[in-house]
């Protein structure tokens, strides 16, 4: 059996739009629907943002020649720095937050108001 797409630790036999769904995952309420693709979707943006953070800031120190950078370098590695720190952040909260939804049902509130 294949496993759930959501929490891939339940095999199940039940499939939604195509995709392998557990009964505990096929939750028919429409804000936990609607949350769950939020948080999947957020977590995916968030994961995408991270990588490109992490290619531009690799970009960025690979052009610097062997020796100490001047001053608008320097400023240029702080701010790519800065940028995939706040991606990798985001990142993990986006985990932190599918993670919550996914163990103990709780959906965030910026998801609740969203209606
Ligand atoms: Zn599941």
């Amino acid at each position: 059996m294949p496993l759930c797409a959501f929490c891939k630790v339940e095999d199940t036999m039940l499939y939604e739009s195509g995709v392998p769904v557990c009964l505990k995952c096929s939750d028919p309420s429409p804000e936990r629907r609607r949350a769950r693709i939020a948080l999947f979707r957020g977590l995916h943006e968030a994961v995408h943002r991270a990588e490109a953070a992490t290619e531009a800031f690799a970009a960025i120190t690979s052009r610097i020649p062997s020796g100490i950078p001047h001053a608008d370098g320097v400023q240029r590695i702080r701010n790519a720095s800065h940028e995939l720190t706040a991606a990798r952040n985001e990142m993990m909260e986006a985990h932190h937050r599918l993670n919550e939804f996914l163990e103990r049902g709780t959906v965030p509130e910026d998801l609740k108001r969203i209606g």
